[in-house]
C-alpha cells in the first residue's frame, strides 16, 4: 500500500534511508525547512539550506520513484533572533516560486518568547499575502498547551487564515481536540522515545477519528525513524482498522491537505 511521508527531513537522511523508504511504499515526501541540528550563521546559510530543499533533495528522491515537496520559512528555533530573522524572510518570496514548494512551514514556537511570537506573526501574514499553505511546529514538552495556543490565537487573530489551509503538526493528546475543533489539520510526529509513539498515535485515532489527522515521522537528525509511518500502518492493521482507515490516514489525507497547493502534483 502507498503511502505520504507529510513530514521528513529529508536533508539529514541518507540515500540508504530513500531506499528503504520506497520499498514500505513511500511515493511522496514533503519536507518542512526547519533547524538543521545547529544555528545558521548567516542569511546565506538559509539560501543555500532553500536550494537543498529546492533542488538537491527533489533530485536525490527522484531516484527511488519519491516524489519529493518541501516548504520554506525561517523556524522558530532560529528565530528568535528578530533583525536576522527579517533579513532571511526577505529572501523567501522568491523561493516560493519553485515547482516544489507548497508553503510556509514549519512555522511556529519553540521556547513561547515573545521574539518568537513576531517572527511567527510576519511569517503568517508572508502566507497570507503569497495564498500559500501553512505547517505550523508547535513546542514540546511543558511548553506545548500553551504554545499551540498562542499559536492558533496567532493563526486566527490575523483575519486572513483559514483554518483548513493550516496543518498544527506534533499534536499530542492533550492538544489534539483543540486543534481540530478550531477547524485545522492536525498531525502527529511518531518518534522512538519522545513524542508520540505508535501506540499513543493508534491511541489518539481510536479517541478522535480520521478526519483531517495525519502521522509523520520526522526522520530528522535526531533520534527518529524514517520508517515511523509504515511501522504505525502495521500497528493500526494489528489492532483491527480497515484498510480503508489506514489509507485515509496515511495516504488519502496527505494528499487532500497538501492537494490544497496547486504544486501538489500526486495521483488521488
Ligand atoms: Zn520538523
Amino acid at each position: 500500500m502507498n503511502y505520504i511521508e507529510p513530514h521528513g527531513h529529508m536533508v539529514s537522511r541518507t540515500t540508504a534511508d530513500y531506499e528503504r523508504m520506497a520499498l514500505a511504499g513511500c511515493v511522496a515526501i514533503s519536507e518542512p525547512a526547519f533547524w538543521a541540528g545547529f544555528d545558521r550563521d548567516s542569511v546565506k546559510g538559509f539560501y543555500d539550506y532553500f536550494r537543498q530543499l529546492t533542488e538537491y533533495e527533489p533530485a536525490r528522491a527522484k531516484k527511488f520513484g519519491i516524489a519529493h515537496f518541501c516548504w520554506i520559512c525561517i523556524n522558530p528555533k532560529e528565530g528568535d533572533d528578530p533583525g536576522f530573522a527579517r533579513e532571511v524572510i526577505e529572501i523567501i518570496p522568491d523561493f516560493l516560486k519553485k515547482p516544489n514548494v507548497l508553503g510556509v512551514g514549519e512555522i511556529g514556537l519553540n521556547k513561547n518568547t515573545k521574539n518568537e511570537l513576531i517572527i511567527l506573526e510576519a511569517q503568517i501574514d508572508l502566507a497570507v499575502k503569497h495564498n500559500q499553505l501553512i505547517l505550523v511546529h508547535t513546542p514540546h514538552l511543558e511548553d506545548k498547551r500553551k504554545g499551540t495556543r498562542i499559536i492558533m490565537d496567532a493563526l486566527l487573530n490575523h483575519g486572513g487564515v483559514e483554518p483548513d489551509r493550516v496543518l498544527i503538526d506534533h499534536v499530542e493528546e492533550h492538544t489534539v481536540a483543540e486543534v481540530l475543533d478550531k477547524g485545522f489539520w492536525a498531525g502527529m510526529t511518531l518518534y522512538p522515545e519522545t513524542k508520540c509513539t505508535t501506540q499513543r498515535a493508534a491511541d489518539i485515532i481510536e479517541m478522535y477519528g480520521t478526519e483531517r489527522l495525519w502521522m509523520n515521522s520526522a526522520c530528522d537528525w535526531g533520534i527518529s525513524d524514517p520508517l515511523a509511518v509504515p511501522k504505525a500502518r502495521m500497528e493500526l492493521k494489528r489492532r483491527g482498522h480497515s484498510e480503508a482507515a489506514i489509507k485515509r490516514l496515511t495516504y488519502d489525507n496527505p494528499h487532500t491537505f497538501l492537494s490544497q497547493s496547486p504544486n501538489f502534483n500526486l495521483p488521488g
